[in-house]
């Protein structure tokens, strides 16, 4: 894809969550299709990325950003989320603190704008033998805040298109 690649509508979109719970690899396994382990780019993050995705035979483009880092300044993140116009994608990783995302999501009302579209994705879900968070407690407290919710791995890329398709559907409808 050029960087002029033809597209109707744009849409911007926020990885929001917890340090280490995998949105920078969200995000590079969606734009570029390959998992990136270890920790290479855990303490840098990436600004944002770009992909044009089908809907219905439209064009919607996703700006997709990252955060670099901030998530471990949660007074920074408060100015991301009222900046916040399009999408809001919080991840949380299955394997670790199930409490973090109540935590994320109580933020996200509060200080971002009402009329954002939400998303929760449980990653890791390759990660059987470690996890923490059942599928059931990420589909009801999806539920509770009335988000839709996928889990997804970075790693295998279970899910990954699909949870992107499913922002770009929603954010178009609602254009
Ligand atoms: P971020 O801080 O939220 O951006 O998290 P990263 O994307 O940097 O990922 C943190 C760590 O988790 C890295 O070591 C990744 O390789 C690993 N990781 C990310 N996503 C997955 C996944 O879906 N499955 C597994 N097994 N590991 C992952
Ligand atoms: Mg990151």
């Amino acid at each position: 894809a050029s960087i002029n690649e033809y597209y109707d509508i744009a849409f911007k979109v926020m990885l929001l969550g917890d340090s280490a719970v995998g949105k920078t690899c969200v995000l590079v396994r969606f734009k570029d299709g390959a998992f990136l382990g270890g920790n290479f780019i855990a303490t840098v993050g990436i600004d944002f990325r770009n992909k044009v995705v089908d809907v219905d035979n439209f064009k919607v483009k996703l700006q997709i950003w990252d955060t670099a880092g901030q998530e471990r300044f949660r007074s920074v993140t408060h100015a991301y989320y009222r900046d916040a116009q399009g999408n809001l994608c919080f991840l949380y990783s299955t394997s670790s603190c199930s409490l973090c995302g109540k935590a994320w999501l109580t933020e996200i009302h509060e200080y971002a704008q009402k009329d954002v579209v939400i998303m929760l994705l449980g990653n890791k879900s390759d990660m059987a033998a470690e996890r923490v968070v059942k599928t059931e407690e990420g589909e009801k407290l999806a539920k509770e805040y009335g988000v839709p919710f996928m889990e997804t791995s970075a790693k295998t890329g279970v899910n990954v298109d699909l949870a992107f398709h499913a922002i770009a559907k929603e954010l178009k409808h609602r254009a």
